[in-house]
């Protein structure tokens, strides 16, 4: 079977001259298990300079009959472990997954609607969840015990979530705590606490448990200004981890100056500023990014306004604040779906998020005009590390009744994840969507 909006094609064609066009590198090409053992890493991709932490969970070597198989066989062999496995099993796929793992999902989408969809799905024993780490750990968070989620490479991870670890948010705490020692939650104004912990969906269990027992709470990128909301009527300032620009472009949306939310960065005292500036904040940003959404520039945007009179540029929260400020508009992968679906036929439209779901999109949008921004083809590369081959082996072995690759959060991390999860649910029970 052709799969038209594969980036994972994209790169071939360019690589073998018979498509014009740059990549961002060309170990694109490699496959994923080339570094699971060799070189352990996020892989080629957009991420790949970004330093892995020496704890992030390792694949071990995948059985050399999925190295070898080809494509059509890797497919055949899915297709058919995935009948006779039937109901027990439920694949999930996140947007940004390749085209060749995506068209066996049986549910696509944002992370944190797939982790209602597994939550929805009770009979599935085993939950395939073709996405990073966090996710997973999200959805067994939601699921019950007795379902297992399985994370088909686990060297799929997340740069920005691997930004901001637990031993680094405890001691910045420790550090904000000593300094907002003498502000006593005032009685006058609501009994408020000096700092609010939120953290983006896109973060490990452990900092969604950090923020259950500090009071604090999730957020996703469609939910961020519900939840800042809900953060400053119950504290003087939040403390925003891990991605710096969903938080800066949040809050200035909502009013609050630039100069007021100073920049943590963990490997410095009082994460390198003043206590003047810390007693200031309104909002404590974490320095965690995207690579992915860091590769969008103004210039790229100015680009695609003159050479697309009409074009509607529409970038992801996660850009940075020039960028969002120089966009039409920006939302969540769910904003960019719903605005190409409800746009009149004809439409032009210049995407700033992951080139996998932007190539779906122009596929499946034909009666639109649909392009990246970033013209060099550059995947998110841990969503890269989802190869069939990975997938095969997972449900291959579910049928012999092996569980591999399963992805457990602790029972006590779980349950104070789960106190910041529904309070984001509490916050504004329909919001359901993620990066
Ligand atoms: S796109 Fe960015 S935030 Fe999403 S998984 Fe990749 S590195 Fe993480």
């Amino acid at each position: 079977m052709t799969i038209t909006a594969s980036v994972d094609r994209t790169i071939r064609l360019i690589a073998s001259g018979t498509a014009s066009g740059e990549t961002c590198t060309p170990e694109l090409l490699e496959a994923p298990w080339e570094i699971d053992l060799e070189r352990p890493g996020y892989g080629p991709g957009a991420s790949m300079a970004d330093p892995i932490p020496a704890d992030s969970p390792r694949q071990g070597e995948l059985p050399q009959e999925y190295r070898e198989a080809s494509d059509d066989e890797l497919a055949g062999r899915i297709r058919a472990a995935r009948r006779r496995l039937g109901d027990r099993v439920m694949i999930l796929g996140h947007f940004y997954q390749r085209e060749e793992v995506v068209r066996f999902a049986d549910f696509v989408g944002d992370s944190f609607q797939l982790a209602n969809a597994a939550k929805a799905n009770p009979a599935a024993e085993a939950i395939v969840f073709c996405g990073v780490h966090f996710m997973a750990e999200t959805a067994d968070i939601l699921t019950s015990g007795r379902q297992s989620v399985i994370l088909p490479n686990l060297a799929a991870g997340c740069s920005m979530a691997d930004m901001a670890d637990i031993d680094s948010v405890e001691e910045a705490w420790e550090q904000l705590m000593e300094l907002y020692a003498d502000e006593r939650p005032d009685p006058d104004a609501g009994g408020r606490a000096p700092v609010i912990p939120v953290t983006y969906m896109n973060s490990s269990a452990a900092l969604k448990a950090f923020c259950g027992r500090h009071g604090g709470i999730v957020c996703t990128s469609s939910n961020a200004a519900t939840v800042l909301r809900w953060a400053f009527e119950r504290g003087s300032r939040v403390l925003f981890f891990p991605d710096q620009h969903l938080g800066r472009n949040t809050a200035k949306a909502m009013g609050v100056p630039v100069e007021r939310m100073p920049l943590w960065n963990p490997r410095r005292r009082l994460g390198g500023n003043d206590a003047e500036s810390l007693r200031d904040a309104r909002v404590i940003l974490w320095q965690g990014f995207c690579s992915v959404h860091k590769r969008f520039t103004v210039s790229q945007i100015e680009r695609a306004r003159a050479e697309h009179e009409d074009v509607r540029v529409i970038v992801h929260p996660e850009c940075s604040m020039e960028v969002v400020d120089a966009a039409d508009e920006h939302g969540s992968t769910d904003y960019i779906v719903k605005a190409i679906q409800g746009a009149p036929a004809g439409s032009t439209f210049a995407i700033g998020t992951e080139i996998n779901l932007v190539q779906r999109l122009a596929a499946e949008y034909p009666q639109h005009t649909i392009f990246c921004l970033d013209s060099v083809v550059c995947p998110c590369s841990t969503m890269y590390r989802i190869h069939p081959g990975y997938l095969a082996w997972v449900l291959e072995s579910l049928v012999e009744g092996r569980v591999v690759n399963r992805v457990q959060v602790d029972e006590d991390t779980a349950a104070d994840a789960r106190i910041a999860l529904e309070r984001m649910l509490a916050a504004r029970p329909d919001t359901t969507m993620a990066a």
